[in-house]
């Protein structure tokens, strides 16, 4: 069981779509929850240390430090910040260790994980390891090293709340389940995995992410082999940060999450679907074995999950609008074709194999997203940069963090290699 939030948060990646909502959130609880003197403690960015400047002074209070994780900035990132005229309480702090500060600092309570890609994973694991409560949008974190995270959070107590939206769906549909939890698995289980899930869940059958589909829902393998970077990048639901649109529109998104929920509900890869939403109002949902689905629904706006994350389990007003009753709404389920989008396959062959599959796979992708966005591969190759370098790596089934972080670097070289071959 978890119990009520502090009010002082982290938020790391808060020049990013997850983080500025971040910003958004707290400041609404401010206002509404005055009791707990909500608060963003500190805040970090990369690059547009502008931005950045914008956002602390924007912030009431003014976060007490301000995090520029990119160590090469140092000295144009002070005299920017200069600019800003931010309050002389106001702290800097650079580099990549500063964002390991920033998530251990023993006045925060709940940490945002609002970096992308696995740069990210070092303060995530370390705010969990801290024992904070951890928002957690960064999914690459658990994609590459789910085994470690979720380990971790075993021993130090942290809880790890989702706030991508199809898992935070899922969270709050479980809800029920989870106060059921049993000391002892079901006996027919097929395998430790599924019995594990039987004892944490009882009553639940599958758990069901809905994908929107992105912009090339309706496009032929023919016509996104030609796809171009804008063409992608217009993403019909959400307004996101590129990789993640990109992730979308590949569906490789899709199959990232696939990843991270089974690490985030310890679920075996059969247990989990994959449907069709185009509306992105149906966030997700569970299936129990009486046959009975839950769902949860709102529009499309990160800053439910976020809020959720951050006040679970109390619910308060958020600045996210409610679902609109007063027009139509239409929302359409439709099975997802794994032969159009090979990633999704990939991320169940992922999630069945765990262990050094993840970050393999990530760091191909996290790789090939950037060579798409230059022009120098096509939209097909991400997923076949993908897979190829899964196939080319060798197995294992209980990495240490030091391996995986090996795999890391190697699978991102690998796919650039293989990149090169390829003629656009
Ligand atoms: P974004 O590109 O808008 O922002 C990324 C943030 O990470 C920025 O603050 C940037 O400064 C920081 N950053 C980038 N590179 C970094 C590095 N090397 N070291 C430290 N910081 C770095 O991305 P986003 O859309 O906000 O997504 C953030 C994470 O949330 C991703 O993992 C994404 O998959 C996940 N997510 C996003 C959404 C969404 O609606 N945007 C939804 C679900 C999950
Ligand atoms: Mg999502």
């Amino acid at each position: 069981s978890i119990g009520r939030s502090g009010g002082r948060v982290a938020i790391l990646g808060a020049t990013g779509s997850i983080g500025t909502a971040t910003l958004d959130v707290i400041a609404a609880l401010r206002r509404h929850d005055p009791e707990r003197d909500w608060r963003a403690w500190s805040i970090s960015g990369h690059s547009r240390i502008d931005s950045l400047g914008k956002l602390a002074a924007g912030s009431d209070p003014v976060p007490g430090t301000i995090v520029v994780s990119d160590p090469e900035r140092e000295t144009s990132a002070r005299s920017t910040l200069k600019t800003h005229q931010l309050h002389a309480s106001c702290r800097l702090d650079f580099g990549p260790e500063a964002l390991v500060r920033a998530a251990t600092d023993a006045s925060v309570d709940t940490v945002v994980a609002a970096i992308v890609g696995r740069a990210g994973l070092e303060s995530t694991l370390e705010a969990v390891r801290a024992g904070k409560r951890v928002g957690l949008a960064n999914k690459e974190t658990l994609v590459v090293a789910g085994p470690v995270v979720t380990q971790a959070a075993l021993e130090s107590g942290s809880v790890l709340l989702p706030i991508d939206s199809e898992h935070s769906a899922i969270y709050q549909c479980l809800a029920e389940a989870r106060s059921l939890a049993k000391t002892t698995g079901d006996d027919n289980a097929n395998s430790p995995c599924d019995r594990r899930f039987s004892q944490k869940y009882p009553g639940v059958r599958r758990l069901i992410l809905t994908a929107s589909g992105g912009p090339f829902r309706g496009w032929t393998v023919d016509q996104m082999r030609d796809a171009t970077p804008a063409q992608a990048l217009n993403h019909p639901t959400w307004d996101m940060g590129q990789k993640i649109t990109i992730d979308s529109a590949t569906m490789m998104n899709k199959a990232l999450e696939i990843i991270e929920a089974k690490w985030l509900f310890d679920v075996p890869h059969d247990r989990i679907e994959v449907v069709v939403h185009p509306q992105s109002i149906i966030h997700s949902l569970v299936e129990f074995d009486d046959g009975s689905v839950i769902a949860q629904l709102s529009p499309p706006d990160m800053r439910l999950p976020i809020q959720y994350a951050l006040t679970y389990p109390e619910r308060l007003p958020c600045p996210a609008p409610p679902l609109d009753r007063g027009n139509f709404w239409e929302m359409t389920l439709s099975p997802a074709d794994h032969e159009r989008f090979p990633a999704l396959t990939l991320g169940f062959e992922v999630a069945q194999m765990g262990g050094t599959a993840g970050v393999v796979v990530n760091g191909a992708n996290e790789a090939a997203v950037p060579l798409f966005l230059a022009g120098k591969i096509r939209f097909t190759d991400i997923a076949e940069l993908c897979r190829e370098t899964l196939r080319s790596h060798h197995h294992e089934s209980q990495p240490t963090l030091t391996r995986l972080l090996e795999l890391d670097t190697w699978s991102r070289e690998y796919a650039a290699k293989l990149a090169v071959k390829l003629v656009v």
